[in-house]
């Protein structure tokens, strides 16, 4: 894992530092640094797959998007990239998309009343 990657959800400041410093911290069940502990790592960050772009992009809506996109696991329904989930959907940092599609649906039907 590269230095200095940050979770590019708008208000998500995950990082790989963050990881970091907590894999150097004691885990209290096994009395081991983490680093060499069975515990799972609160978050991973996940790098955007080049297949995938268009996607992301459009979940994350970022108008000026970071040469290298990593999302945490947190914005996964499975904490990661999965074949079911391969986008991340969860606190993105805006309103629920729900409201949109409402908005349209409204437009729709006073297109079709006139
Ligand atoms: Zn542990
Ligand atoms: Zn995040």
């Amino acid at each position: 894992m590269s230095s200095g990657s940050t979770c590019a959800v708008v208000g998500c400041f995950n990082n790989s530092k963050k990881i970091k410093n907590f894999l150097e911290t004691e885990c209290f069940d096994h009395k081991v640094r983490r680093r060499d502990c069975p515990c799972s790592v609160p978050y991973q960050l996940h790098s955007m797959p080049e297949s995938r772009c268009l996607e992301w992009l459009a979940a994350l809506k970022l108008k000026h998007p970071p040469k290298k996109v990593y999302v945490c696991s947190h914005h996964f329904v499975d904490k990661r990239p999965t074949d079911d989930n391969p986008n991340p959907e969860l606190y993105l940092g805006y309103d629920r998309p729900a409201v949109k599609k409402r908005r349209t649906i409204v437009r729709v039907e006073a297109l079709v009343t006139s």
